[in-house]
């Protein structure tokens, strides 16, 4: 088993060194384990990603584990790109730069507006519900218009403190599943929505069957802020993979993908 979504003391609000990551998941027998530490250029996000600056210093490092622990696990090196349209040629140049196993997007923040921390409005419920969410969706669908990344990463994060729109978004989800389909790009299942208010994986069993539907290939992560939450509910979320018809996950070298057996146990 892998777990291609981790995080490391570099983004200010992770703990553990870089090791202790590679340590934890070979103490549970994984095979593989990507580090996606988050790069983040919004000026209210920034604080919660590494610096630009230390982006050479982050690849080294895990180059360099990469290297320790050659025979024992597969490690690799990823970045979580945080999507905004102004800052995509600098994404892209970051990438063109660095020879990355793997480069996911996701979305923390809509413009100004904070979507994730617990300091947020819209975690204690000051926003319009249906008007977040439409925002999110129409930055998701414009995020698909670049072509820098692999991984669409928690594909539903806007779920994460629990509240629920009175109006239905399936038609633009449809229309962003079409979307990656005809990218071929990868949704990534993410363990961590456990830990959050709205207590399910992201993106929700719904959303898994439509992507098996439609032939989209998924991978899996725990979104670890600690090593101790490394490969956290796989024991939960596996078999309900298996359940949709998923027998696949893809897994990153260089930017190449290959897909290896989703064994359900780790
Ligand atoms: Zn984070
Ligand atoms: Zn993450």
């Amino acid at each position: 088993m892998i777990d291609y979504h981790v995080h490391t003391q570099l983004c200010n609000h992770a703990k553990g060194s870089m090791e202790a990551y590679i340590q934890k998941a070979v103490a549970i027998g994984l095979k593989e384990i990507c580090f996606l530490d988050h790069l983040t250029m919004h000026e209210y996000g920034k604080r919660l990603s590494m610096s630009p600056e230390e982006v050479p210093f982050y690849f080294q490092a895990v180059q360099q584990l990469k290297h320790k622990y050659r025979g024992i696990i597969k490690v690799k090196a990823g970045l979580e790109l945080d999507f905004a349209q102004e800052y995509a040629d600098f994404f892209q140049k970051i990438v063109d730069t660095y020879s990355f196993d793997l480069i996911g997007s996701s979305l923390h923040f809509l413009g100004k507006m904070d979507i994730v921390t617990r300091k947020s409005e819209w975690k204690q419920g000051k926003l319009d519900i249906d008007y977040v969410y439409g925002l999110y969706f129409s930055q998701l669908e414009k995020m698909l218009d670049y072509n820098y990344f692999d991984v669409v990463c928690h594909i539903d994060l806007i779920k994460k403190f629990g509240w629920k729109p009175s109006i239905s978004f399936d038609k633009t989800f449809d229309k962003i599943l079409s979307k990656i389909k005809s990218k071929d790009l990868i949704v990534e299942v993410n363990t961590s929505g456990y830990e959050y208010p709205v207590n399910e994986i992201f993106p929700s069993m719904e959303i898994i069957n439509k992507c098996h539907e439609l032939g989209i290939n998924i991978t899996v992560g725990s979104d670890a802020h600690n090593p101790e939450s490394v490969g956290q509910h796989y024991d939960r979320v596996l078999p309900m993979l298996v359940s949709a018809g998923y027998r696949q996950l893809a897994t990153f070298t260089k930017r190449k993908r290959e897909m290896i057996p989703l064994a359900q146990r780790h």
